[in-house]
């Protein structure tokens, strides 16, 4: 369970930093259900600001190398990234909010209520649902398969599933979950999908899974163009 404080959090900081190093490289992809030793779990006190990338950053580089510690730098550098380019593209942000609204007033589509009970009849799926439900918390690599699934398998809306996600995470966040979304679907990096496998998914939840039925290909969803970005101005 997540305590949340700053006191909770440097707690939790200090007890992964001896896994920040080799461990995290090797084993990061791997989803171990709640027990989660692989990866850190700080992401709802990055996202509440309880404690601070520098700080997460500055406590890692003097426990590891940059060297030995450089996949999990670059990751906690993904949230800095995904926040900074949402910012000059709001333009993102309004159509994502439109697209929920829309469909919110139009009605979900067919499957929508199913997924969203975790009664898709497909095990991953339904276990994932309770346990973001339950817990506020999926593993990086389970948000990617769920994504995949719930855009390239069961036909959703990418902005529906986005909102779902929103709504439930404890580090829920405007930037590092609609952009992720975005790359899933194809549209953050025009053309790039990623599509989940039965035998992926199976050799990283050390066979807890394994699917089936899964799409086989994954068409990139496409959009109008983006407005140019905007720039940002500094702050004083
Ligand atoms: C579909 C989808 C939705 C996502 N939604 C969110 C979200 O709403 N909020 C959120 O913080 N992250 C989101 N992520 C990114 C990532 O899954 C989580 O940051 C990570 O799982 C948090 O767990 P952790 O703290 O144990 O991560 P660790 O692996 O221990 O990483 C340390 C920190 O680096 C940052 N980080 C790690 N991976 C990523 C990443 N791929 N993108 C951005 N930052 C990252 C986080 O702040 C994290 O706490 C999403 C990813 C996907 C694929």
């Amino acid at each position: 369970m997540i305590v949340p404080t700053r006191v909770a959090g440097l707690e939790a900081l200090d007890e992964f930093l001896p896994l920040a190093g080799s461990a995290y490289a090797r084993d990061r992809n791997h989803d171990l259900g709640v027990s989660r030793r692989t990866v850190s779990g700080l992401s709802p006190y990055l996202r509440h600001r309880l404690v601070t990338e520098r700080e997460v950053v500055g406590a890692v580089l003097e426990r590891h190398t940059l060297g030995a510690a450089e996949k999990f730098v670059q990751e906690v550098f993904w949230r800095t990234y995904w926040k900074g380019w949402l910012e000059q593209n709001p333009e993102v942000w309004r159509r994502y909010r439109r697209d929920v609204d829309r469909a919110v007033d139009a009605g979900v589509p067919a499957g929508y209520d199913e997924a969203v009970a975790g009664r898709t009849g497909i095990d991953a799926m339904d276990a994932w649902v309770r346990e973001l439900v339950d817990t506020g918390y999926l593993h990086n690599h389970a948000r990617m398969w769920f994504a995949s699934i719930w855009i390239f398998t069961l036909g959703l809306p990418w902005h529906l599933g986005a909102d779902f996600f929103l709504r439930h995470l404890l580090d829920g966040d405007a930037a590092s979950n609609t952009l992720s979304w975005r790359w899933v679907a194809g549209l953050q990096t025009a053309g790039k999908t990623y599509l989940a496998t039965a035998s992926n998914i199976s050799r990283f939840t050390d066979g807890r899974f394994s699917p089936e039925g899964l799409a086989t290909t994954a068409r990139a969803l496409d959009e109008e163009p983006l407005p140019p970005r905007t720039p940002v101005e500094a702050a004083d």
